[in-house]
């Protein structure tokens, strides 16, 4: 079982690094921005306690994100394993998803974390707002809300799994290809 925690900043890459991870190495994607938009677009109960947390570019409470993943883990049936993007981004999120997969005799792999300066940052979500009609990709405010959030909430998550020595640092500037095939040797060395 490979269960991998792909980490970074909001626009390092991560949704597209996730899919060629998937199509090579089978496992589930379990996605919370992808979760709770959709949750949104169907107008459920989560989807709308979600919703102003999301347009303001502010982090959804732990607790609603921990059981909606623990939702998902239990439903998930004959996985190869899982990859984990945009989650956990709290380190009280990491406690907890070492806690659900200790419950089903899992573990993680380890964490990829992918290094992305951040004017770069700014200008690839940028250009996604233009195609993703996601509100949190098109106001400079909500962009710069994501951004300190993550270096402030998120970015101390990467400790956690250092200090388990599970962490791996990719450049996640240059083409896609290119640093597909480090995170593939990262994967590989699992
Ligand atoms: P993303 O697509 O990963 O950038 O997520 C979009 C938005 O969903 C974030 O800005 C948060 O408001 C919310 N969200 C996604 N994942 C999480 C998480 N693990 N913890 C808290 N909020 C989250």
């Amino acid at each position: 079982m490979l269960n991998i925690v792909l980490f970074g900043p909001p626009g390092a890459g991560k949704g597209t690094q996730s899919e060629k991870i998937i199509e090579k190495y089978g496992l589930t994607h379990l996605s919370t921005g992808d979760l709770f938009r959709k949750h949104l677009g169907e107008g459920t109960e989560l989807g709308n306690l979600a919703k102003k947390y999301m347009n303001e570019g502010r982090l959804v409470p732990d607790e609603v994100v921990i059981s909606m993943v623990e939702d998902k883990i239990n439903s998930t049936q004959d996985s190869k394993g899982f990859i984990f993007d945009g989650f956990p981004r709290t380190t009280a999120q990491a406690e907890a998803l070492d806690v659900m997969l200790e419950k089903n005799g899992m573990g993680i792999s380890g964490m990829i974390a992918l290094d992305v300066p951040e004017d770069i940052l700014r200008e690839r979500i940028k250009e996604r707002g233009k195609t993703s009609g996601r509100v949190d990709d098109q106001d400079d405010e909500k962009i710069n809300t994501r951004i300190s959030v993550y270096l402030e909430e998120t970015f101390p998550v990467a400790d956690y799994y250092e200090k388990q020595d599970k962490l791996k640092k990719i450049n996640g500037v240059g083409k896609i290809e290119e640093i597909f095939s480090e995170i593939s040797s990262a994967i590989d060395s699992y």
